[in-house]
């Protein structure tokens, strides 16, 4: 089989490596830190840094397609790797996914809707921006925020000074406050062909900033769950995109607003393992390969739980409890915030 290039060892790398291998491929997994979850499950592993040309070259040239499991790759590392070896999803999808006001720009001109938003790096920008968009609001860095970690929340605009300085002097951007009644996100994929098939969305509990649960069905009335489908089909196709993403969605009384995009199998997309005949993580291995996307379509109702930090005590019962899959993703430390596994729990049965 073809050998699939993976940017990034941890649990996703890890789970499409498990996908990729079902299907007969193999998988060589780049990834800089040592001893990554991805490395015993996947057939080569290179471990060294992206400012390593000669360690991505010869990474690119034992691959036939390059993946990723993270959007934050440094764009000389991506240049290199795309002169010799075609990178899907593409980088349009990194470029507008990588950076927040990029991402808005980019989600507004398709006519969607966000939240307010604004670009701040000093004092004065961010006193403009909350003339505009007031408080409650959200101060986020621009670029590597994940898990909730580099935003501020202002309550009111005394709070400027002090969000500002939680930035590290990075860009920022200010998003008014969104009071949705809940959260949902749509794990859509587009395959080299052209079609795109989006999962059932699911319903998003965060914790501390962290995923916490994801539920199906999501509350969402028939209008609403169409809507999510059809947005998401709209930015697979306007970035020509090839793989599995994750829009995640506010569900407002007025309507549903995009927060961010990730052009990656996603947290929120795990409970597909255990319900559907396809689960996200094949779904992406057949993108990228230019298989036929496969059936996606939920067969039970699941919530899947995340086992953070120490969680991991709770293994034993878990793995006695019925109706619960375990997915643990091999990580000898488990610290605070630290993602260890989930479980998907099958209701109703
Ligand atoms: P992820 O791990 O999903 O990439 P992240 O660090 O990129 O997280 P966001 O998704 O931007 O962070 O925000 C994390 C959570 O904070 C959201 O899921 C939502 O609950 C809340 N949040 C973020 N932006 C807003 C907003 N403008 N209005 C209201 N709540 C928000
Ligand atoms: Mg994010
Ligand atoms: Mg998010």
């Amino acid at each position: 089989g073809a050998m699939i290039g993976i940017l990034g060892g941890g649990q996703l790398g890890r789970m499409l490596s498990v996908a990729a291998a079902r299907l007969g491929f193999r998988t060589h997994i780049y990834e800089p830190s040592a001893n990554p979850p991805a490395a015993h499950v996947a057939d080569r592993l290179t471990t060294a840094s992206y400012d390593d040309a000669e360690a991505l070259r010869a990474f690119a040239q034992s691959v036939d397609v390059i993946t990723y499991e993270f959007e934050n790759i440094p764009t000389a590392a991506l240049d290199l790797l795309e002169s010799l070896r075609p990178i899907r999803p593409n980088r349009r999808a990194l470029a507008v996914s990588q950076e927040r006001i990029a991402e808005k720009d980019f989600l507004t001109s398709l006519g969607l809707t966000t939240a307010p938003y604004a670009a701040v790096t000093t004092l004065e920008d961010l006193h403009t921006a909350l003339a505009r968009i007031g408080t409650p609001s959200i101060l986020k860095t621009c670029r590597l925020g994940y898990d909730g970690k580099g935003q501020a929340r202002l309550h009111s605009p005394a709070d400027a000074e002090s969000a500002l300085a939680q930035m590290d002097g990075a860009p920022a951007v200010l998003e008014g406050f969104v009071s949705f009644t809940h959260e949902v996100s749509v794990i859509a994929a587009r395959g080299l062909d052209g079609s795109v098939a989006c999962y059932d969305p699911g319903e998003n509990v965060h914790r501390d900033g962290i995923l916490h649960t994801t539920t199906l069905p999501a509350k969402l009335t028939n209008a609403q769950r169409t809507d999510a489908v059809l947005l998401a089909a709209r930015i697979l196709n306007a970035l020509e995109y090839v793989g599995v993403m994750g829009v995640e969605l506010f569900v407002t009384p007025q309507g549903l607003l995009v927060n961010e995009i990730a052009p990656r199998v996603h947290n929120s997309g795990h409970w597909t393992q255990n319900g559907c005949a396809v689960d996200q993580f094949e779904q992406h291995i057949r993108a990228v390969t230019g298989w036929p996307l496969g059936d996606g379509s939920r067969f039970a109702d699941v919530v899947m739980e995340n086992l953070i930090g120490d969680d991991i005590a709770r293994i034993p019962a878990l793995a006695r409890e019925k109706n619960a899959a375990l997915h643990l993703y091999g990580k000898s430390e488990a610290r605070p915030g630290r993602k260890m596994g989930h479980v998907n729990r099958i209701i109703g049965r």
